[in-house]
This record gives structure tokens, sequence and C-alpha cells, in this order.
């Protein structure tokens, strides 16, 4: 059997009488890609009017089930069959969305494609002419991870829509909008377009993140019922968390819940997150319930409240077990209230436990890493307790890292690893979807580790390399030289910080520098984007660098004025650089954010004290002010 221009109505794309929309869109994705590759149309037709061609269907049903023997392939969830014999191609799963993973698999395995940035741009397609239909089963039987997920972070923009797409065929099943955006009276059009392609593709679609505010709005709760809101410093505030231990708030939340899961029958999982920082309730009822802090915890200030708000969650998800059968609830495990709790939750929780403050310099599970040793414990106590229903919130995508390139794939492994061995189920991951041009081979490794794990590291660095052209080996090689930089050096970098950046040496600086400047950018983006970061990067690490030696005491008073001029450059140069990369491609917006500046000026304040304190008289505020 060999597919061809010639050959193309020979062998149409056939789906059954009651394909679901999935499924039909996944015929018509295959459709379209074979058609890109060998010119001609190729028909989609029904399963009942023939048997050869392509047959695209789930596993359960009768047109399948003349194909395959009973139970022949313990396929769950959305694994996928792909089986060429004699005259035809089966692609099956349990699921819609795994017969379009399925197509996916096909088209990149059998025919090459390969998709390594969201859009048309991202995607590269082979030259090919004829292929022989005759090939080895490819199977997956289970995914490794169930739940493979982003979520939202920013605004959404058309480019979502096509971000999407992008994550199906990566075979991520899963995506997160914040429930903010379901407030009525705000424009639902976008909104409903996303909704729309993800059950298209049969992705889950989960609305939550911070939300306490979202199922009690203090705009409409406040005036009336301030006893709904925590109290603290004294008073109700409506900007803290909420009283639980208030008799009311458990059946307004459980009726708001319920009108929103009517009212919006798309979505699979609805989010349970408190409202982001801390403000627990400190009323007398509700300290009962909260615990003192050992000093070698988290927060050592904050009381542990994860009593208080996880038998609350154990409350909501057994009511909503009856009323919304069907649904998930999701609760998260951060901040003061990551601690475990020795409550088997319902079959309808899932626990998302997030390590905000780890260090990603080291794996969750490194035993020579004092930020996550902290964290380890709690997430074996709680996959001990939630084994199947925990999943993970990482930050591997970086959101507000200003922007800088942090090799950490070898950080997602390990941790990957480490949380399969645990039964943790999976991971969402926050992202801002303007950085996606710097993270997107991070996102091509957390997807291909979390389905199947089946390439390595070195193999996705030279896979993704290709949007590079003709200088692909180049840009490989400057990838695998910042992944070896990256661990050469063996301290811990916390959230938000820059570190890596000063613990790069000068002689490692100037041979990534070298490979940098060697590129040639004639018509190709991907390396003039490439190198306007790199210069971003450079400038940003000399102003840290300029700053760390002024505050050095052993520096003498000529020096230092050389030095505060240098600085003042160079901070200048820092600032026309990022100048320079918002203007020339939009897809980069995090540098002069809120985060980047407080940590710009936190340094050079430190630095300004550490000046007064030696008796020097160098206004470095006045370089901050120009931010
Ligand atoms: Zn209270
Ligand atoms: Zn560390």
């Amino acid at each position: 059997m060999l597919i061809n221009q010639k050959s193309a109505d020979k062998y149409p794309i056939r789906v059954r009488k009651e394909a679901s929309e999935a499924e039909l869109f996944a015929a018509s994705e295959l459709a379209k890609y074979l058609s890109r590759i060998f010119g001609s149309k190729f028909p989609i037709g029904r399963v009942e009017d023939g048997s050869t061609g392509f047959v695209v269907a789930v596993l359960h049903c009768e047109a399948v089930k003349k194909i395959l023997s009973k139970d022949e392939y313990p396929i769950v969830n959305d694994g996928y069959l792909v089986k060429s014999s004699k005259e035809t191609v089966l692609i099956t799963s349990p699921t819609p969305r795994g017969v379009l993973f399925g197509i996916y698999a096909f088209l990149e395995k059998i025919i090459g494609v390969k998709w390594l940035y969201p859009g048309p741009k991202g995607e590269i397609i082979p030259d090919s002419k004829e292929i022989d239909m005759v090939f080895p089963e490819i199977v997956m039987l289970k995914p490794r991870f169930s739940y493979r997920a982003f979520t939202n972070y920013s605004v959404l923009t058309a480019n979502t829509l096509t971000f999407i797409d992008w994550m199906a065929k990566l075979r991520l099943n899963c995506f997160t909008l914040n429930l903010f955006l379901f407030k009525e009276n705000k424009d639902s059009y976008l909104l409903n377009r996303i909704r729309k392609e993800v059950k298209k593709r049969d992705l889950l679609l989960e609305a939550g993140h911070h939300s306490f505010f979202f199922w009690i709005p203090p705009e409409k709760y406040f005036n009336s019922h301030p006893e709904y809101f925590a109290k603290t410093n004294g008073k109700r505030s409506p900007e803290g968390q909420l009283c639980f231990t208030n008799p009311e708030i458990f059946d307004v939340m459980v009726n708001n819940m319920k009108r929103f899961a009517n009212k919006n029958s798309d979505i699979d999982i609805l989010g349970f997150y408190p409202n982001d920082g801390f403000g627990w309730c400190q009323c007398e009822e509700c300290q009962k319930l909260s615990r003192k802090i050992t000093s070698k915890s988290l927060w050592p200030e904050q009381d542990n409240v994860s009593p208080i708000y996880f038998s609350f969650v154990e409350k909501i998800a057994k009511k909503l077990e009856d009323d919304l059968p069907g649904k998930k609830l999701i609760a998260l495990a951060y901040l003061n209230y990551a601690y475990p709790q020795k409550i088997a939750l319902p079959s309808n929780t899932l626990i998302a436990f997030a390590a905000f403050r780890r260090c990603i310099r080291h794996s969750l599970d490194d035993k020579g890493c004092p930020r996550n040793l902290i964290y380890k414990p709690l997430l074996e106590d709680w996959a001990k307790v939630n084994r199947n229903q925990m999943i993970m919130f990482e930050y591997y995508m970086l959101p507000d890292y200003h922007s800088l390139l942090y090799p950490i794939w070898d950080i997602m492994k390990k941790d990957l690893d480490w949380i399969e061995d645990l039964g943790i189920q999976g991971i969402v991951l926050e992202f801002k979807l303007e950085q996606i041009n710097l993270y997107a081979l991070t996102a091509n490794v957390y997807a291909n580790f979390l389905f199947d794990g089946s390439k390595s590291i070195e193999q996705l660095i030279m896979e993704y390399s290709c949007l590079f052209g003709r200088e692909a080996k180049k840009v490989a090689a400057f990838f695998v030289q910042l992944r070896e930089f990256y661990f050469s050096d063996n301290s811990c970098i916390g959230y938000y910080s820059p570190r890596f950046l000063t613990t790069l040496s000068e002689q490692q600086t100037l041979s990534l520098s070298t490979l940098v400047d060697s590129l040639s950018c004639t018509n190709n983006e991907w390396v003039k984007k490439l190198q306007m970061n790199w210069r971003y990067m450079m400038s940003f690490r000399q102003f840290l660098v300029e700053l760390k030696k002024l505050a050095d005491e052993s520096v003498s008073g000529a020096e230092r004025s050389v030095l505060a001029r240098s600085i003042e450059k160079t901070f200048k140069e820092l600032l026309n650089n990022i100048h320079k990369c918002k203007q020339s491609y939009s897809d980069i917006m995090d540098y002069p954010n809120n985060c980047f500046t407080r940590v710009i000026r936190d340094k050079v304040y430190k630095t300004q004290e550490l000046l007064e304190q030696q008796g020097f008289d160098f206004n470095l505020k006045e370089i901050i002010d120009s931010i």
C-alpha cells in the first residue's frame, strides 16, 4: 500500500456515522496534512461505505470492533493505536481526544511532521512524494501522566487559539482558564472561541486559579455579609481570604458553584484555589483550627491553615460529588497551606501542589538543596494519602523570570521521574504566551516528558534547533553549552531570581557570546530573536556584576567613581536592549514589568545601603529613577 499524489482517492479517510466533533476534527486534520504533503485532496467518507483507507474512530464503536478483536489492546485514557493492515490504517483510542493524538502520532512518526512552535511558522512538513503505508504499529497504552496542562497567566489574545491547537499537537490534554474571565458582562467573544477550540479537540477544560472572590465576590457580599470575609488585624476585610467557620458560607459557596457549573456545562474541572497571598481569617473559631508553625517551615510567621482550608474543600467536594456528577474540583496546596493533611479527599478532587519557593537549579528530590528539601517531605506525605489525586503546579515556563533563558530541562526530567514514582498524576504549567518564543523548547520538553518521555533532552534540542534553518547545528551547540554551564555552578536559584547570569563565569560568557555572534541571521527571525535576547541578557549580567563589585569593601574610592560611571552606562545599555527587544518583536513583553523593576530596585537599594554604611556617598538611586 503506497500513498502518493495519484493514489489519494483510493485511501479515503473514514469516520463513523455517529462520529463526535473531535473525531471529525481528527479526520480533517489528517486530510489537511496529507493534502499538503501529497498535493491532492483526501476525501473524508463513512466507515460504513467501504473498508480501505484510514479508519478514524474511537475504540469501542462497531466499526473498530470489526477490525480489532475484543481487548486486544488494553488502551486507557488518551492512549492510542495506529495499526496498518493490507489496505487499511486504523487510528483509534478510547477517547476522541486520543484519536486526535493518534493522528498526530501517525503524522509525526510515519510522515515526519514536526510542530516545534505554535502556528504555521513552527511546523516542519517533510517533502515526501510517496509513503509506504505498511509500518509497525504505534501503540500508546497509557500516557505517562494523565493530566498534562497549561494555564494562562496573562490576558487572552487570538494567539491563545493557535496555542491550543499546538497543545493538542504536543498531546497535552487540559487547558485552564482563569475563572475571572467568566465574570458576567466581560467580553466573551474570544473566551467562547477559546472554549470551542478546546472542546473541538476534546481537551479538558478547567476554569480555576485563585478564585475565592470569584465564588464569593466582595462587591456583592461584603456590605451585607462582612462576616463571610476574613477577620484580619481585628476587623473583617474584603482583601484577604474567607471565614470558613461561618455557618452560612458553605451553602452560599455551593449554590454559586452549582449555578456556574450548570450554566457552563463545557467545564470539566472547577477551581477552588484561595486568593493569592495570605490574609487568612483570625476570628476565634478559625484560629482554633489553624496550627502554629515550627521554625523550619516555609513561612514561620504564618500559621498553618491547611486544616481549615482542606476540611472545607472536603465538605464542598462531597456535596458536589452528588450534585455535579462527572465534574472535578481542584484545590491548591501552596504557601501556608502546602502542609499535608491526613484526609483522603473524595475522588472528584484534585490537589495541585505548588512548590512556590523551590529552587530551579536542583530537582525536587535533590538531597543537597535546602530549599527543595522543605517541600520534599510535604509532597511525599500528601501523595501517601491522596496518591492518585495529586498534580503539581509548576513554574518551568518561568513567568516573571525577566525573560531569561534558563536551561532547566534536566531539572524537569529528574522531577518527573521522581513524582511519577510518587503517583502524582501530572502537571499544570503557568505561562505567559507572550514569552513562548523563548520557552517553546521548554514546552516541547515538557510535553514529551509528560506524555511518553520517548526522547532525550539532546534529541529535543536537535529537533527544536531545526527552526533556526542553516544555523541549526550552531544553535543546538549553544543550547547544549548553556545547559552545561547552568549546572557548572551548584548554588540555588529561587523564584524570580536573575542569579544564573552572575554565576556564569567570564570565560563561559565569552564562549556563549562568540557562538551567538557567529550566527548569520539572514532570513531567519528565530536567529535574530535569539541574538537580541542574548544581548539583553549580557547587559543585564554586566549590570549585576558591576553592582556587586561596587558593594565590595576592598574597592577603593577612586575605583568606585569609575565603577559608578560605568554602571550608569551599562544600565542605559540594558534599557536600550530591552527597548529593542520590545520594538522588534511583540511576543516578548516581560521586561520592564513590576517584577523586573522590583528586583533591580532591591539590588540597587541594597548596594546603596552598603555603600552608606561604609561611608561612601554615591547616589545610585538616581540610576533607578530612569526606569
Ligand atoms: Zn473566621
Ligand atoms: Zn537548590
